[in-house]
């Protein structure tokens, strides 16, 4: 069956030794108990090798938060799969909003880095999610199904039961905003009938798809409850260990 994930993008906060500090801190929390998710964190990535060198990764995984579109080569201040691979992270955070609307990545462009990503042995964590005039004018639907299909849908089975999903509409993230349970829900279960007429039921069933938008360890519980959601993508809760180790201990 499908996993629980409770994942944190840390976006472009916390210098080196504060990463390393917030890393440490979660590592120390998580290290009594066995927690009911999988855990993992999503650090810059000028940290994830000193990072992976000293957490418990069976613990908590690694991920970056992007990579390049290309292999290898002259493209000054990229970073390609392979060399996050390298730092011992397994998972990539791939068509985040922010990076779709600050860094003109298209759906073509994704789908570049996710076959790059699962060549180099990474786990894609792939959002999608609709922005407020989307979900205004009501084709929020047909916003997310094209995201989909547009990055992941030329994936064989096989390869696109690695993927994990993140279901984030924009007019959520960072502002305080949440989907209600019920908008998450409905959303989280489009998308699961979205992968079934494509692959099936059974890899629809086993896809873990998780909620992010302003998730807190306020509203964690009511999100995570619902039968579509299986976890969070977190981000600014994230930055602080107790905030981030009280979502997890929602499961
Ligand atoms: C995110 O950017 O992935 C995110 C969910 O941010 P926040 O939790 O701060 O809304």
């Amino acid at each position: 069956m499908r996993k629980n994930i409770v994942a944190g993008n840390w976006k472009m906060n916390k210098t080196l030794p504060e990463g390393l500090a917030l890393a440490t801190e979660l590592d120390k929390m998580l290290s009594g108990c066995q927690p009911k998710c999988e855990v993992i964190i999503a650090p810059p990535f000028i940290h994830l090798a000193s990072i992976t060198a000293t957490i418990d990764t069976k613990k908590i995984g690694v991920s970056a938060q992007n990579c390049a579109d290309k292999e290898s080569g002259a493209y000054t201040g990229e970073v390609s799969a392979a060399m996050v691979k390298s730092t011992g992270a397994n998972y990539v955070i791939l068509g985040h909003s922010e990076r779709r609307t600050y860094y003109g990545e298209t759906p073509a462009i994704l789908k570049e880095k996710v076959n790059l990503a699962l060549k180099n042995e990474l786990t894609p964590i792939f959002c999608i999610g609709e922005v407020l005039a989307e979900r205004e004018s009501g084709i929020y639907f047909d916003v997310v199904k094209s995201q989909i299909e547009g990055s992941l849908f030329h994936l064989s089975a096989e390869d696109f039961s690695k993927i994990i999903l993140a279901y984030e509409p924009v007019w959520a993230i960072g502002t305080g905003k949440t989907a209600t349970p019920q908008q998450a829900q409905e959303m989280h279960a489009f998308i699961r009938k979205t992968i079934t007429e494509k692959y099936g039921k059974n890899i629809a069933e086993n896809t873990s798809i998780l909620y992010g938008g302003s998730c807190n360890p306020a509203n964690a519980k009511e999100l995570f409850a619902n039968e579509d959601v299986d976890g969070g993508l977190i981000g600014g809760a994230s930055l602080k260990a107790a905030d981030f180790k009280a979502i997890i201990d929602t499961f």
